[in-house]
């Protein structure tokens, strides 16, 4: 699955799902309930219990407070976000949204039949020269809404039947994330969020939304430094970090779990893009997921890279992925033993 770039299908949906309407303040919410499936409303989302325990709102005010001296993220910039002070990430302290839609081209578990509820943020700390979505996450396409307005796009999303609510590059939006998940949990939210990350996080916001996110879904993208510096904006730390988040999600999610009709409701769901050239250092990530996590951790290697934005200007960067590099790190995954591919 993801199969299909997230910018080409963020275009298509545009046209065919009129995402626009959620980003419209003429849009009203639909009055029709969802079909929820019992098994998940009895048992998740976790958000739930912290908020009826009365810890999200704590949460909220910590999150929120970080914004003043922003280290949200491993950048650290110490920035003041509220006085309109940006960060590598470009971000103030409002949040800003591309589109808002039912995506059907993530991982069929996500996907289901209903699709994944999909919430695309602008802006990001990376800085990936071939990033596929670089209007939005680098040129910051987008608009500026309340976390009042990004709760009611929860909520239709959950209206319109999605299974969940797919954060894309939520990481430098937390706060208002959280915040935003109240208001929607008081208005009758009861899907899952899907965390869907870089994942260049510090552990210290990871354990502010332990209890919160129910999904995990990194895409880990280097495991050799110079690689991460030379192609996301000077991430020496980024594999390490990386290691350390990976760890910190499964403590908190542990492995996928799926209720009776293949839905994921709560686990950790990991992603590659595998580079050419071996770029990404597939061989090391392969070898430190099967020596860290259970052989049934659910594992995309992802074969779709293809050079966009900046790529043409790194030779070893500018053709697509052969057929055999991805075989390659099919093959390899198997020897190690993980048995939880999406292939
Ligand atoms: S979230 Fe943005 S401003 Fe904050 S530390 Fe990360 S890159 Fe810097």
């Amino acid at each position: 699955m993801g199969k299909i770039s997230r910018r080409s299908f963020l275009r298509d949906s545009l046209i065919l799902t009129g995402s626009s309407l959620l980003l419209s303040s003429k849009y009203s919410e639909p009055s029709k309930k969802p079909a929820l499936d019992g098994k998940e409303k009895r048992k998740y989302p976790s958000y739930l219990e912290l908020e009826e325990k009365g810890i999200l709102s704590q949460r909220i005010e910590k999150l929120y407070s970080v914004f003043e001296n922003c280290n949200l993220c491993p950048r650290d910039c110490r920035v003041d976000r509220t006085k309109g002070e940006t960060g590598k990430c470009k971000a103030t302290s409002k949040v800003k949204v591309s589109s808002a839609f039912p995506h059907f081209g993530e991982e069929r578990p996500l996907v289901g039949k209903r699709g994944s509820g999909t919430i695309f943020f602008s802006n990001c700390g990376m800085r990936c020269v071939f990033c596929q979505n670089y209007e939005i996450s680098i040129e910051g396409e987008g608009v500026e809404i309340s976390d009042e307005r990004l709760a009611t796009m929860m909520i239709t999303l959950q209206n319109m039947g999605c299974h969940n609510i797919n954060l894309v590059t939520p990481s430098h939006y937390v706060p208002n994330i959280v915040f935003a998940l109240q208001k929607a949990i008081r208005r009758g939210l009861s899907i899952p969020l899907v965390y869907n990350c870089a994942p260049y996080e510090t552990p210290e916001t990871l354990q502010l939304l332990d209890g919160i996110v129910d999904i995990y879904l990194p895409d880990c993208k280097f495991m050799d430094p110079e690689h991460a510096a030379k192609y996301s904006g000077q991430t020496y730390n980024y594999p390490y970090y990386v290691k350390i988040a990976l760890k910190e999600m499964h403590r908190q999610v542990g492995i996928l779990q799926v209720s009776g009709r293949g839905i994921a409701v709560r686990g950790l769901m990991i992603r590659h893009l595998i580079l050419p050239n071996n770029l990404a250092s597939t061989d090391k990530f392969i070898k430190f997921v099967a020596e860290n996590f259970p052989k049934n951790t659910y594992l995309n290697l992802m074969a779709q890279y293809r050079p966009e934005y900046k790529a043409f200007d790194y030779p070893e960067l500018s053709r697509r992925l052969k057929r055999s590099e991805y075989i390659q790190a099919i093959q390899l995954a198997r020897k190690y033993g993980l048995n939880r591919l999406d292939v």
